[in-house]
């Protein structure tokens, strides 16, 4: 199930890569960075078609880690020619031209630099609520994508004081002017959910 962004509650087929060309001190999925094993793409090919039956979902999430540090075309460009959906969760610090329907884009401090090709083409924004992210850097990047996009404030892996900031961050915002920037939550971590 996709816990996060517009997708929300959607049956998702998750796959993750292993490793990172960040190191984000907060980042709740650590265990990504290394390790992890080699697997054909035929191999996930069998199981995401099994796993399509089982869950009557045609969408797969690559995620990580950083999923656009590996050579994932091929397995891309198969997945579409089984009609697959897919949806990349990513930093945006890599852009290569595949077949995706769906960007979710999560620029990292302190810099937040993304690939400017996003601008166009991400469906949705996330930023961690960190201790030190400011509504200065919300509006800087709200300010770069069409308003339609929505900008999700994504609480840090569930704490209460990043609900709290999220809050806070999101006032000053909308006093500031400026819309469609929303609340996130974490629904996976409240079903419990891998
Ligand atoms: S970019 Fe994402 S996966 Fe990579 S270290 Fe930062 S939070 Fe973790």
């Amino acid at each position: 199930m996709q816990g996060e962004g517009l997708r929300i509650g959607e049956p998702t087929i998750f796959i993750r890569l292993t490793g990172c060309n960040l190191q984000c001190e907060f980042c709740d999925t650590k265990y990504a960075w290394e390790g992890g094993i080699e697997v054909k793409v035929e191999t996930i090919l069998n199981t995401v078609r099994n796993l399509k039956e089982k869950h009557n979902t045609e969408w797969i999430c690559l995620t990580g880690g950083e999923p656009l540090i590996q050579d994932i075309r091929t397995l891309v460009h198969q997945l579409k020619s089984e009609n697959f959906k897919i949806q990349i969760e990513t930093n945006g610090t890599r852009y290569i031209d595949i077949p995706v329907d769906w960007y979710s884009l999560s620029p990292k401090p302190e810099e937040y630099f993304y690939q400017p090709k996003y601008k166009g083409i991400a469906k949705e924004v996330k930023l961690i609520v960190i201790r030190n992210l400011k509504s200065e850097n919300i509006i800087r990047i709200r300010k770069e994508f069409p308003k339609k996009i929505p900008l999700f404030l994504q609480p840090c892996s569930n704490q209460s004081w990043s609900y709290a900031l999220a809050r806070k961050l999101l006032q000053e915002c909308i006093e500031k002017g400026f819309s469609n920037i929303r609340l996130g939550l974490q629904l996976h971590r409240i079903y419990k959910i891998k």
